[in-house]
């Protein structure tokens, strides 16, 4: 028989009841070590102080009216965006791959609205990820997401992810955007070098196409830099943005140029929940806390030290693991047995890690984990491979 919940995950048999910073407490009162934040989402812990006393003290005000009206802490949090991003305009969603959305219609409503709509092709890389609605496996049509879903939307091509030539290559007379995650997360926690970011920047403005850069994972300090895209030092002229700028609370936002964002008049956009109070009185004090130089340094710092005992655990773990990756708070080890048995191997010494494509397991923990933390964390991990290596399942 069906589970009163539709069965689409393979979920473990545990749950957690609460959670203090770093840490997620089951109904026994087993501790466990939260090295996934709920995939990137919890990028200041549970129960931040800060976070409950935002969100209490707007519940008790107003939880929602409708953007029929002015919303004043969702006029506050995208003047934070602008003032901390390369962004003239946000506009709001519930989640990342209606950002995502909101990022494609744009591009396409911004080559409508200077009279060439024939532009309305997306390039995006393989191996990327851009969420769950069907314009976006259409945009990111991996077999596991698309399987059964056909048709697909039109307006979409894939490229290979790295190789500079083949987005060259791609774009023509009716490209409108290309749209990348500067670190492929789902995918396996594949960085895009400067370099090549750089060279995409340059392709866009020299061919007039807009980039658009999905952020959803590796923005909002995840690689110690306010948005990932920084390292580079380039900008895009759209970019999605989610998971952590909600800090655990259902938040998405897509981010503009006055021109990217021209054909975006009243009428062409709409959300009944987006921006609403509840939601922009979190994503206030996340980015509060998160744009502070000071704090996006100490990401580095710890990212450092996580890294320097990923790099140990795996030199110990030969047999285990094969390399680690990626950028800040947002690593990648790649396995040379499955990566579900490290995760289930992790559980048994009560840490939590999420998998990725390319048999890889995410470390992602909150951003505030303090170096006392990532010790255990770094020794959990240690454990969770001492108990694989040679076992037959491994
Ligand atoms: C998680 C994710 C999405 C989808 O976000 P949802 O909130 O699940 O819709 C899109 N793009 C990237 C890069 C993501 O990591």
């Amino acid at each position: 028989m069906i589970s009163p919940v539709m069965p689409t995950y393979a979920r473990t048999n545990f749950g957690f009841e609460r959670g203090e910073g770093c840490w997620v407490i089951d109904e026994e009162g087993n501790r466990y070590l939260d090295a996934g934040a709920g995939i990137a989402v919890s990028c200041l812990g549970h129960a931040h102080p800060r976070l409950v006393e935002v969100l209490t003290q707007q519940a008790g005000r107003l939880w929602h009216t409708s953007n029929l009206y002015r919303i004043p802490n969702q006029e506050r949090l995208a003047e934070l965006l602008v003032d901390h991003s390369f962004a003239d305009t946000v506009f709001f969603n519930n989640s990342g791959a209606e950002a995502v959305e909101t990022a494609v219609k744009m591009a396409r409503r911004y080559w409508h609205s200077i009279g060439e709509p024939e532009r309305n092709e997306i390039i995006t890389l393989e191996h990327a990820f851009h969420g769950r609605t069907l314009g976006m496996i259409s945009a990111a049509p991996s077999a596991k997401l698309v399987e059964g879903f056909a048709p697909l939307l039109p307006g979409f091509r894939q490229v290979q992810a790295g190789e500079i030539e083949e987005v060259d290559a791609a774009l023509g007379h009716n490209t409108a955007a290309v749209l990348v995650e500067p670190v492929l997360g789902e995918g396996g926690i594949i960085p895009l070098s400067d370099s090549y970011l750089k060279a995409l920047r340059q392709l866009c403005d020299n061919r007039g196409v807009l980039l658009i850069l999905d952020e959803i994972q590796c923005g909002m300090g995840r690689t110690g830099k306010l948005f990932a895209h920084e390292w580079a030092g380039i900008s895009p002229d759209i970019m999605a943005v989610a998971k952590g700028i909600g800090g655990g609370f259902p938040l998405g936002a897509c981010l503009a140029t006055e021109k990217a964002a021209g054909g975006m008049v009243a009428g062409t956009h709409g959300s009944t929940y987006g921006g609403n109070p509840l939601a922009c009185a979190v994503g206030c004090a996340v980015l509060e806390i998160v744009s502070d130089p000071g704090f996006l340094q100490q990401v580095s710092r710890t990212a450092g030290y996580l890294r320097q005992g990923l790099e140990g655990v795996i030199s110990s773990h030969p047999d285990v693991f094969d390399s680690v990756r990626g950028s800040g708070l947002m690593l990648g080890i790649k396995c040379k047995v499955k990566n579900m048995s490290v995760i289930e191997s992790g559980y048994d010494q009560r840490v939590l890690l999420v998998p990725a494509g390319d048999n890889v397991v995410r470390v992602l923990p909150p951003l505030n984990i303090t170096i006392d933390e990532v010790s255990t964390l770094v020794r959990k991990i240690d454990r969770a491979a001492g108990n694989l290596a040679g076992s037959s399942d491994a």
